[in-house]
């Protein structure tokens, strides 16, 4: 990791980082990796470690999960402030965020089905039209619904259509005053690093709340980072891309600028990324096997504590 000294533009006076597990499995070596460099941070600046529990998806979190993230973040030695951020408890600050964004015209009710975007993308790549997907692999979704007119949308919401909220992409980025980026500390995937150009529109109309969920992971990590005065960002490569979302989000919101800080993941002898789907490598079963805090660091390719 290279020079993360340089100022961030946030209000916090010592170095404010957070660790940010979803709660919906258990907790493995690479989420490990993530939470020892954010805590071995805070601790070589007089920073301040902060765990945030984003637990957005209701469906997929279960409170055994989130207890099992303090068990083994805690049998890892590191301790944090409490109360505890849990983003399912914060909704309207959220909500506050995305009515800003509605009132400056920057998304708009988006009532397709998964199926239904699904199926405008099948028949388009059938047709021998290749659709833009984002970086996780994702088909952009269709044009249709942000094409749609004001009184249409209206009519629609008073039929009781279910919608989510899209950010209108293409828009909100003609809005910008001044080309978007940020200062990377860590790298990208493909090593970049120092001042990144953001390329939010390589995302399309991202959706920040859903049908059932009233914010999404973009809208409330941006929100959350900014709340809580979060100074780094230090997160694993996988989320590289996505900040470029953040950052829209941020200028647009106008909020603080932290610096950013992707570190490289830990793989699996096939070098696929760690998955919580995967149990073996779960700090809980190395712990079971008699694994030490040592082990797990030295597993997670750290130096060993000092
Ligand atoms: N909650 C996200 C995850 O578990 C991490 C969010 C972040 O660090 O920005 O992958």
């Amino acid at each position: 990791m290279s020079d993360l000294n340089a100022t961030p533009n946030t209000p916090s006076t010592v170095p404010v980082v957070r660790f940010a597990p979803s709660p919906n499995g258990l907790l493995h070596v690479g989420h490990a990796r993530s939470a020892l460099i954010n805590w071995r941070y805070a601790r070589a600046h007089g920073g301040i470690f902060l765990l945030r529990i984003e637990d957005i998806d209701i469906t997929r979190t279960r409170p055994e999960f989130e207890q099992g993230i303090v068990d083994d973040l805690v049998w890892l030695g590191l301790k944090w402030p409490e109360p505890v951020r849990r983003q399912s408890e914060h909704f309207e600050d959220y909500r506050a965020a995305l009515d800003e964004l509605r009132k400056l015209g920057l998304i708009y009710p988006a009532f397709l089905s998964r199926a239904e975007a699904a199926a405008i993308v099948r028949r388009s790549e059938v047709s021998g039209r290749a659709w833009p997907r984002d970086p996780d692999g994702a088909p952009h979704y269709p044009d249709i619904d942000r094409k749609r007119s004001e009184s249409e949308r209206r009519r629609r919401i008073a039929e009781g259509a279910p919608y989510a909220w899209r950010l209108d992409m293409e828009c909100t980025i003609k809005g910008l005053d001044a080309p978007l980026g940020w200062r990377e500390n860590g790298a990208g995937p493909e090593g970049e690093t120092g001042y990144i150009v953001a390329e939010p529109a390589v995302w399309g109309d991202v959706i920040l709340a859903r049908r059932d969920v009233p914010t999404s992971y973009h809208l409330s990590v941006t929100v959350d980072d900014a709340l809580q005065h979060i100074s780094h960002v230090i997160r694993g490569q996988d989320l590289f891309a996505a900040t470029s979302v953040h950052r829209l989000l941020q200028e647009i919101l106008g909020l603080p600028e932290p610096l950013y800080c992707h570190h490289d993941l830990v793989r699996d002898r096939q070098g696929r990324k760690l998955s919580k789907s995967d149990g073996d490598t779960s700090i809980a079963a190395l712990r079971a096997q008699g694994a030490s805090p040592a082990d797990v660091i030295a597993m997670a390719g750290l130096p060993p504590a000092s």
